[in-house]
């Protein structure tokens, strides 16, 4: 078996060792007779798993008690609509800060909701930098943003403050790669399929008297707190992905948790940012606002995409090819990138820029 380096931006890699324990236990589950995805949701064996994964997530992101964990489904695009419908509660304004593709959609959704006021927007510099300056209004429900920006790859290295207006964050591509202060946030949220486990899945951390207010027509699966309620199973929950993630939460901890990660994926971004910044190719994002997780750059010519991405796919790394609105390349070093395959690309793209330079 030969596995290639995944550059996806997501779905996308996940560790090896997940991937082979999964495989083991396709056909029976810890001596179950049957493997995960034919267990009932109710049963003790299922309960057990999702309970552990909740309780593995806490302990890796030290989540407070006050704070519920929800495993819900719909991807983050589903939360775009489902934090106006949840955590508005009778106010009729949110702040948005835009800096990209994906908050920007977010602002969009929330306006069929409520008024949308833009408190902070990088839009003027295409999304390159993540703006510091943000006129929040006192009377929003909350203040939305996003940490990590995939397709720009613009990460936020600070936590913002908004006072006593809780702060919302689309954490999608980068949850589980730092240390993360969750006392500061009201609510985040990540799809899985970055850096947490397979597609299907969405990770809901949400402050628990921010709950429980929902709007009026708020469907019963997307009213927060009937899903804490019952524990995230209010209907069929995604069993396969929560228990996947719970296999990806235990192969964290056991490599020293959130911490360790963080480190491993400080050297990497340096790596593969060293490289670029070397000369020919060129990374559009300020320096301090650079993603740890999305690394989009271009080529001094489109004519040489091609033929770069040919010769990657040659050497085992595929999915560089960066996202349709931005062009260039865009290689994604999820926490599930091994180091090697920082190293195979950076090799490539010296021995790419002496060719062609
Ligand atoms: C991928 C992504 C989304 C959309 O996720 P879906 O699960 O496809 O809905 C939203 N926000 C960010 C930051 C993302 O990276």
């Amino acid at each position: 078996m030969s596995r290639i380096f995944n550059f996806s931006s997501g779905p996308a890699m996940l560790p090896a060792e997940v991937l082979s324990r999964a495989g083991d236990e396709m056909l029976d589950w810890h001596g179950a007779g049957m493997g995960v995805m034919e267990m009932s949701h109710r049963g003790r064996e299922f309960t057990g798993i999702a309970a552990e994964a909740e309780r593995d997530l806490r302990e890796l992101l030290a989540v407070p008690a006050h704070y519920k964990v929800l495993f819900l489904q719909g991807g983050a695009t589903l939360q775009f609509a489902q934090v106006p419908m949840n955590l508005l509660r009778g106010k009729a304004s949110a702040d948005y800060v835009i800096t990209g593709e994906w908050s920007k959609k977010a602002a969009k959704e929330a306006r069929a909701y409520c008024d949308v006021h833009v408190a902070a927007s990088s839009e003027e510099r295409k999304f390159t930098y993540a703006p510091r300056n943000w006129q929040l209004r006192g009377d929003a429900a909350y203040v939305h943003y996003c940490s990590n920006e995939t397709i720009g790859g613009v990460e936020f290295h600070w936590t913002p403050d908004t006072g006593p207006v809780p702060l919302v964050s689309d954490a999608s591509s980068h949850l589980l790669s730092r240390a993360l202060d969750v006392p500061r946030y009201g609510l985040i949220y990540a799809g899985a399929q970055k850096n947490l486990g397979p597609a299907g899945l969405t990770v809901v951390i949400v402050r628990e008297d921010l709950i429980g207010a929902a709007a009026r027509g708020t469907p019963t699966v997307m009213d927060y707190k009937l899903q804490a309620e019952s524990d995230s199973m209010l209907n069929t929950p995604a069993t396969y992905a929560i228990y996947v993630a719970g296999l990806v939460f235990k192969w964290l901890r056991q490599l020293g948790g959130v911490a360790e990660m963080e480190r491993r994926n400080v050297h990497k971004a340096q790596l593969l940012y060293a490289a670029l910044d070397a000369g020919f190719y060129r990374n559009p994002v300020a320096r301090e606002d650079r993603s740890r997780m999305n690394v989009p750059f271009s080529l001094p010519d489109e004519r040489l995409d091609a033929p770069f991405l040919k010769g990657a796919e040659e050497r085992g790394m595929v999915q560089l090819k960066g996202h349709r609105s931005v062009g260039g390349m865009r290689a994604s070093i999820y926490n599930a990138m091994p180091l090697e395959g920082v190293q195979r690309l950076v090799v490539y793209l010296k021995e790419f820029a002496a060719q062609h330079g």
